[in-house]
């Protein structure tokens, strides 16, 4: 039986991911600050620990046969583009990977995962809310917009520079705004659709709800069980990345809200008010995955938005009730 850690189990897509590894047969080790907050816990066994330290780091990766490095200091719009905590994000982040990746090599690890994302990409394409690129051979001059796309730059970097002096076969995924149920929808980590999800369902009718910006930036959105998807094909493949993992369905983000406000069946308007927006425009370019890997999404955003909504909905009311 082959065994799996994945860093960050305590979160959203490693959470899921537990799930996806157990279903395939995997025995699965799960290591994270906290415990997931939403009771997806199904790992075989489940370490309460802190990364930065690389003596956990060390006893996590011991008779791995891989490793999922998604353990990250990271949030939405409101946590990562505002400043208050570049320090926090930067510092814990590049810990968990320096240790996690020496660990790995360390303990001879056949085959190491790690999350980067589409905020590395250089803001100065990304000016065009109808045209951004985000081709993986557009990565460079650099000049992410944020520092948590500087760190992901950095990590990325750091993954390659061991595969190619340590010989540790590494993959990289870029992932664009993935989302789904049990994920972060309160609190200020949340992200756009979580946010837009609970704003609607805390929302009473002939209200409005707040949305940051003039709603023209664009984006798109994959569901949680395409990115698993991906994220295996990509283990299992010889392909070493960095590879986007995301939709091609790009969206203003005035319509996404209109979308959960329709799902939702409620009669509410948008309050376009000043916030953090990140880049102008966001859409993920899957010629390179597709050509590698054949793989692309095949569920539209509204059937995940549908789901997604459907659960949130349940978070808000079951909070209004307790
Ligand atoms: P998440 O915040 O839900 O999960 C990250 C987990 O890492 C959290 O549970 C957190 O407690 C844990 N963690 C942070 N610091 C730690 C430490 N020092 N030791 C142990 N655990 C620690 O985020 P997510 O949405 O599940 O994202 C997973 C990964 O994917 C992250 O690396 C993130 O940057 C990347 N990513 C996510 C998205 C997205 O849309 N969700 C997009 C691009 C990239």
């Amino acid at each position: 039986m082959k065994k799996a850690l994945v860093c960050g189990a305590g979160g959203f897509i490693g959470g899921h991911l537990v799930n996806r590894l157990k279903s395939e047969g995997y025995w699965v080790r799960g290591v994270d600050l906290k415990n997931n907050e939403y009771g997806n816990m199904n790992a075989d066994e489940f370490i309460l620990g802190d990364l930065r330290d690389p003596i956990i780091a060390g006893q996590v990766c011991k008779d791995m046969n891989e490793v999922y490095q998604l353990a990250a200091d990271m949030g939405g719009a409101g946590y990562i583009f505002t400043g208050d905590n570049d320090a926090d994000v930067m510092h814990n982040s590049a810990m968990c990977n320096l240790n996690v990746l020496h660990a790995s090599k360390n303990e001879n690890v056949e085959k190491i995962f790690y999350s980067s994302s589409a905020c590395m990409y250089p803001e100065y394409n990304q000016l065009d809310p109808d045209n951004p690129k985000c081709a993986e051979g557009s990565a460079y001059p650099a000049a992410p917009d944020s520092e948590y796309g500087w760190e992901k730059l950095f990590s990325e970097r750091l993954y390659l520079s061991y595969s190619r002096n340590h010989g540790i076969p590494v993959r990289i995924a870029r992932f664009h705004n993935i989302f789904g149920p049990q994920g972060t929808w309160t609190g200020g980590k949340e992200k756009a659709p979580a946010a837009f999800c609970r704003k609607v369902a805390e929302a009473t009718d002939g209200t409005s709800i707040e949305v940051w910006g003039d709603g023209k930036q664009t984006r798109s959105f994959l569901y949680i069980d395409e990115c698993l998807d991906g994220i295996r094909n990509l283990m299992k493949s010889d392909f070493q990345g960095p590879v986007n993992i995301g939709s091609e369905e790009m969206i203003a983000i005035n319509d996404f809200a209109e979308m959960v406000i329709k799902i939702s069946g409620k009669n509410l308007s948008i309050n376009n008010i000043p916030g953090p927006e990140g880049v102008r425009g966001r859409n993920s370019d899957n010629e390179l995955i597709y050509s590698k890997l054949n793989w692309k999404p095949s569920q539209p955003l509204i059937d995940g938005m549908n789901k997604t909504y459907k659960w949130v909905n349940e978070q808000v009311h079951t909070l209004v009730n307790a």
